[in-house]
Order: C-alpha cells, then sequence, then structure tokens
C-alpha cells in the first residue's frame, strides 16, 4: 500500500489505459478522483475502486473546457483537501493526412489531448504548490518521437505533451512537484482496436518483444512515477513500447 493516504486524478480513467491506472493506484493504497465525459463508465470504475476498499469520485468533466475543468478541481478539493498526483490521460484521435485534415478536426485533437492537459495541471500546481509536493504524469505517445502519417493532429498534440512536461517541471521543481511524461507504444485498447487488420500485423512486426502492450503495462509505469521515492525523476519521458522505438 505504497499510496495509502495519497489522493489521485486521473483524467479519461473510465475506460482503457485511464481504467487501468485509476485501478493500478487505487490497489496500491490510493483514493481516487476521475474526470470523465461519459458518466456512466466512470460510475463503473468507481464501483471498483471502492470495492478494493478505497474512496472515488467521479465527475463529468470534459478536460477541453476551462470552467469544467476549474468546477471539478473545485469539487475534487472540497471532497478530499488535496491532490498528491495527477494523470493528464484523456486523449482522442481524429486521423487524416495532411492535405484532407480539416481545421475542426487539428483544433479538437489539440483541445482535448494538449489544452486538457494544460488546465488540469494549471489547477493542480496551484493546490500541489501550497502542499509542497506533488507528482504530474503526462501520456504522451511514441509518435511524438517517431512521427506518424495520418496523425498530424495527433502527434502535434503528443509533442506538446512532452515540452509542457519539462516546462512544468522546471517551474515547479522548487515545490517539490515532479512532472513527467510516459510515451506508450501500440497498447491494447479501443483506441487500437479501431486500426484496420493488416495496420496491427504491420506494426507487429516493429515491436522487438513480439507483441502489443496492455493497459497494465502503463499503469505500472503510472504507479512508479507515482511514489513518493520516485522524488529524483523529473521531466523525464518514460517509454514503454516493447522496443519499437530505441
Ligand atoms: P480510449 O480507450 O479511447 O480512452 C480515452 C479516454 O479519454 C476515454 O475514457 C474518453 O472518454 C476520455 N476522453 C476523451 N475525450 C475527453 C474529454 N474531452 N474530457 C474527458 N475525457 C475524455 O484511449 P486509450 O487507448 O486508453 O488512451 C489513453 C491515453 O493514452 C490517450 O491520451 C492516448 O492518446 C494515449 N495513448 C494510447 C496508446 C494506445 O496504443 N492505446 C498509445 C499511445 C498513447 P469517452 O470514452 O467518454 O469519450
Amino acid at each position: 500500500m505504497e499510496l495509502e493516504g495519497h489522493i489521485a486524478l486521473v483524467t479519461g480513467g473510465g475506460q482503457g489505459i485511464g481504467k487501468a491506472i485509476s485501478l493500478t493506484l487505487a490497489k496500491y493504497g490510493a483514493d481516487m478522483i476521475l474526470f470523465e465525459l461519459n458518466s456512466e463508465k466512470a460510475e463503473e470504475v468507481s464501483k471498483d475502486i471502492y470495492s478494493l476498499g478505497r474512496k472515488a469520485l467521479s465527475v463529468k468533466v470534459d478536460v477541453s473546457k476551462t470552467e469544467e475543468v476549474e468546477d471539478g478541481f473545485r469539487k475534487a478539493i472540497e471532497s478530499f483537501g488535496r491532490i498528491d498526483i495527477l494523470v493528464n490521460n484523456a486523449g482522442i484521435t481524429k486521423d487524416a493526412l495532411i492535405v484532407r485534415m480539416k481545421d475542426e478536426d487539428w483544433d479538437k485533437v489539440i483541445e482535448v489531448n494538449l489544452k486538457g492537459a494544460f488546465l488540469c495541471t494549471r489547477s493542480a500546481v496551484k493546490t500541489m504548490s501550497k502542499q509542497r509536493y506533488g507528482r504530474i504524469i503526462n501520456i504522451s505517445s511514441v509518435v511524438a518521437f517517431m512521427g506518424n502519417p495520418g496523425q498530424v493532429n495527433y502527434v502535434a498534440s503528443k509533442a506538446g505533451i512532452v515540452g509542457l512536461t519539462k516546462t512544468v517541471a522546471k517551474e515547479y521543481a522548487a515545490r517539490g512537484i515532479t512532472v513527467n511524461a510516459i510515451a506508450p507504444g501500440f497498447i491494447q485498447t479501443s483506441m487500437t482496436d479501431a486500426l484496420p487488420e493488416q495496420v496491427k500485423d504491420v506494426m507487429l512486426k516493429e515491436i522487438p518483444l513480439g507483441k502489443f502492450g496492455s493497459p497494465d503495462d502503463v499503469a505500472n509505469v503510472v504507479r512508479f512515477l507515482a511514489l513518493k521515492d520516485s522524488g529524483y525523476i523529473t521531466g523525464q519521458v518514460i517509454h514503454v513500447n516493447g522496443g519499437m522505438y530505441m
């Protein structure tokens, strides 16, 4: 129970990688706040968290909306009094080659993936700096380092996450807040289930460990970075990709 007494907030915690992160942090003792668009899914995860013996609060928040994020943080603080861990996980894709990409698809992906992380981080550091303690973990992607045809909006958002991570790490190091990113490779969730089989076959051949990752592969690294004992790591990107990028 290395995270007992810690309060953790996960965005997009209702499914996929966010769900695995929420359950893992709860299993190790954290009480959880979930920001999620779909309240039904978040309620289901909250029930699982209660059955692990931890508290859970799910709040319907669109992370790209300033007022919703600020209101969500107010509710979180009213319920728990502090926030020790923030995981900026919520993310979407709207893929197209650049010549066919619509303005609204560029804007939407940047707003959810990058502005969402900015808004949640801005609210979190206010509380964490008063506490003089915090762990912020941002979910980037391997494509931020490799590029990926058809995903110029998504790749730009995930590369932006890396810049945000390093900058906030420098701004808040003196306040005891560490800020790191995880860059997952191909992880089996609904986001990747949507890809055509032949694309998946090509990707599998690029992975030295010979298999796709699971949400728990990412969640276990989040848990590690969230520990008090990981406090000498900041401004870093940890790659979780079975060796496909090295
Ligand atoms: P997923 O299954 O699609 O889950 C994404 C979650 O984010 C969903 O619960 C979704 O809620 C939520 N969400 C979307 N827009 C939101 C918004 N505006 N406000 C609040 N929540 C929102 O995707 P995943 O594969 O678990 O991905 C999780 C993160 O890992 C993403 O940032 C993704 O870019 C990153 N990642 C994934 C992979 C991979 O291979 N799967 C690889 C690298 C990085 P709804 O379902 O209600 O819309």
